[in-house]
């Protein structure tokens, strides 16, 4: 255990820039077989995990990615039974899928169990429900091998993944995105973590191209991550059905009271709706993703 120490992030050292936190204690750091992982104690944000430079989760903020990751994609699809998560070893996205009754059956697969086992010590609001129910499945594996191997088909896929660097490069990868499309029900949507367009543009623009490849609909929703420096975050939106990013909001409010109106601090149908409206600036590069 040490002391009062800044740590800082340095996922745009590249751009000059870092955000950096005063750690009041560091509570873990190693490099695990995968990574490099620290944890420490904030002030303001709480407990904080950082693998490989990059802010990955605060308790203070989680809720807003947790939510939007979850939500937009089950309320959106409205009937989905069959959910997959690769990654999200802290189990923050499994919590909120599984505030939905109407899912049957939720597997994760996390390449890093020291990931999971340093979440059931530390994020064990998430870990503890999850592991608790009987319809969730942890599988620790590489989600790429487990995509192009799985003979089960799935309703929506969420990519809560590391940047594109290390171990999570290969899942921003177009073999990796048509390996999910080949386990997606008809219908299904995927959903993946995809940056902050300001800073990581090549990035979305890349996912989006790959996505109108291999889906009728490619894009992105937004939503804004006090510690993803950087304003907005995308997630990236891919599935056969187009209807899905137009559902009204009087009938995302009706499936929201059908799943039993559960807690949100962040989700709201008016909310949901509205991260599909893109900024010009970000608009025009989704535009410019164009399948070659
Ligand atoms: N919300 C965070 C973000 O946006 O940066 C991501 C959180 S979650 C902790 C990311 C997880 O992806 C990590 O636990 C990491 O081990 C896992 N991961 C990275 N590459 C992977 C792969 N190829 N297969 C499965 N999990 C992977």
């Amino acid at each position: 255990m040490s002391e009062k120490r800044w740590i800082a992030e340095t996922l745009f050292d590249v751009l000059g820039l870092r955000m950096s936190y005063r750690a009041d204690k560091v509570i873990r750091e190693t490099r695990t077989g995968h990574q490099h992982l620290v944890l420490f104690k904030h002030p303001f944000f709480g407990k904080v995990l950082m693998l490989d430079g990059a802010t990955q989760i605060t308790e203070r903020d989680e809720f807003v990615y947790q939510e939007m990751m979850s939500h937009v994609p089950l309320f959106a699809h409205g009937r989905a039974r069959e959910i997959l998560i690769i990654g999200g070893g802290d189990c923050g996205i499994a919590e909120e899928v599984l505030k939905h009754k109407t899912v049957k059956r939720l597997t994760q697969v996390e390449i890093d169990p020291a990931i999971i086992a340093l979440s059931k010590e530390h994020f064990s609001a998430f870990t503890r429900p999850v592991f608790a129910d009987k319809r969730f499945e942890s599988v620790i594996g590489d989600g790429v091998k487990y995509v192009r191997q799985s003979e089960r088909r799935f309703d929506v896929i969420i990519v809560d993944s590391t940047d594109p660097q290390g171990a999570g490069k290969v899942l921003f990868s177009e073999k990796f995105y048509a390996a999910c499309k080949a386990c997606m029900n008809k219908g299904g949507v995927l959903v993946t973590q995809n940056g902050v367009p300001i800073f990581q543009l090549r990035e979305l623009i890349s996912s989006v191209t790959r996505f109108r490849r291999l889906f009728t609909d490619g894009g992105c929703y937004l939503a804004a991550i006090p510690t993803y420096i950087g304003g907005h975050l995308a997630m990236g939106w891919a599935t056969d059905n187009r209807a899905l990013r137009h559902v009204s909001i009087k009938t995302l409010a009706a499936r929201y009271r059908k799943a039993g109106n559960f807690s949100t601090k962040y989700w709201t149908p008016e909310v949901h709706a509205a991260a599909f409206a893109l900024p010009r600036f970000i608009g025009e590069l989704v535009a410019k993703a164009k399948p070659r």
